[in-house]
């Protein structure tokens, strides 16, 4: 018998929980006894009594648990277990740093790594962290000091400032936790090239460490159809551009120009910092800042054709209620993109909404090469980069996804 608040399932709705499923929705729960406080630790139970698992409980959201140890015998309060559960996550990435080509990564991946809520991204000596569950949150100092012990971090960072606290009732959060104030770009190095890192105002923790792998095959890419054509290098048109990381990446595989899309002028404006630490301030590159939607329709007035584009939209689906207008906005990029392309071009095309599967979206991409009437190949699946894991019994951990297309004609 624990001693700790108790939650009994409804008879019949314990199987995800034996399948070892992260989150317990509130619908699955039949009482609680006790009275445990936002974050506080829970013990699960079948409405027969068997011990199932033990979470962390949030009386606010609709995931009223999250759950992280189905052993009884786990002692999971301790910093022991905890300090055990970190070291695991960041000994798994240490193979992805260990060269010195890559400073910058994704260290616990929450759920997935067995820590719910919990999401710390490493870049250089900063680490950068976020607390995204009542239960995370609960345990922020412990946790802040067992990264301070592992890590060792000139400076540790919170960037708790995102939505999804809202649903577990918790402010945004955002500031220094330990050491030094962050510089104002970070320097970091991916795959051998360098880009700065905005940790306080960037988006997510700064940088979007789960596009590396798919920037590093947009390289290869381009360095392949480089070397069959070197006079005629691809031309890539880099629509969400963000701070220029796939631009960057393209020049490095030998692309003739490069022609970055995006709303935000302040991005831009570090990709063109991203530029200069790779000594491609000469490079043929153009900046165009504005609306993607607009601008795709512009350039195809203009008659520009591109040997590769990229589009790496902001998510349009936050829920299922937003499938079917997300659709709509995938759909339209991807037909604009894919008319501006030549024959033979690539199109780089992702969508990071959970709610669309990667099934529908290539339904999507399927219409949108249909009403363009191009021909269109699929050469290549992709997905986030492997700092970013999925644990098998958490498929929702699965967000990105994205298509290598060739256009045939
Ligand atoms: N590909 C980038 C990440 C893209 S994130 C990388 O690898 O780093 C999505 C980007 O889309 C953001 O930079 C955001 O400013 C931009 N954005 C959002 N809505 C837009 C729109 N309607 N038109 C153009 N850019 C937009």
């Amino acid at each position: 018998m624990s001693e700790y608040p108790r939650v009994i399932l409804t008879p019949q709705r314990d199987v995800s929980v034996r399948r070892r499923h992260p989150w317990l929705f509130s619908g699955a729960i039949k009482r609680v006894e006790g009275a445990p406080p936002p974050g506080a630790l829970v013990a699960v139970y079948s409405f027969e009594g068997t011990f199932l698992a033990w979470g962390h409980y949030s009386a606010a959201s609709q995931i009223r648990a999250r759950l992280f140890a189905w052993d009884e015998r786990d002692a999971p309060e301790t910093a022991e277990f905890w300090r055990g559960r970190l070291e695991r996550a960041i000994a798994a990435r240490q193979p992805l740093l260990a060269d010195g080509t890559t400073t910058a990564c994704r260290l616990v991946n929450a759920e997935s790594d067995g820590i719910p809520g919990l999401v710390v991204d490493r870049y250089g000596n900063v680490a950068v962290v976020q607390y995204l569950s009542a239960g995370a949150d609960a345990r922020r100092e412990l946790f802040n000091a067992l990264l301070v012990e592992l890590l060792h971090p000139t400076t540790l960072y919170e960037r708790s400032d995102v939505d999804v606290r809202e649903k577990e009732r918790l402010d945004p959060r955002e500031g220094l936790l330990y050491g030094t104030e962050p510089p104002e770009t970070v320097e970091i190095l991916e795959n051998g090239l360098h880009f700065g890192v905005d940790v306080r105002h960037g988006h997510k923790t700064g940088f979007y460490l789960d596009q590396r792998d798919n920037r590093a095959l947009l390289r290869a890419a381009v360095a392949q159809r480089s070397a069959v054509t070197p006079l005629n290098a691809p031309t890539v048109l880099n629509v969400f551009a963000y701070t220029g990381g796939f631009a960057v990446y393209a020049l490095a595989g030998g692309a003739s120009a490069v022609t970055n899309v995006d709303t935000s002028a302040e991005a831009l404006r570090l990709g063109r910092e991203n530029l200069a630490h790779n000594s491609f301030a000469e490079a043929n590159v153009e900046d165009i800042e504005g609306d993607a939607f607009a601008i795709l329709r512009e350039l195809h007035t203009q008659k520009r054709t591109f040997d590769a584009v990229i589009l790496d939209p902001p998510k349009f689906a936050f829920t299922q209620g937003d499938v079917k207008r997300a659709a709509r906005g995938y759909k339209d990029i991807n037909m604009q993109a894919l008319r501006l392309l030549n024959p033979g071009g690539l199109l780089f095309t992702f969508s990071c909404s959970g709610a669309i599967s990667a099934d529908l979206f290539q339904k999507i991409v399927f219409g949108a090469a249909l009403d363009v009437k191009r021909d269109v190949q699929i050469i290549g699946r992709m997905t986030q980069s492997s700092d970013h894991p999925v644990a098998l019994t958490f498929p929702e951990g699965e967000y990105l996804k994205g298509l290598v297309c060739r256009v045939v004609r």
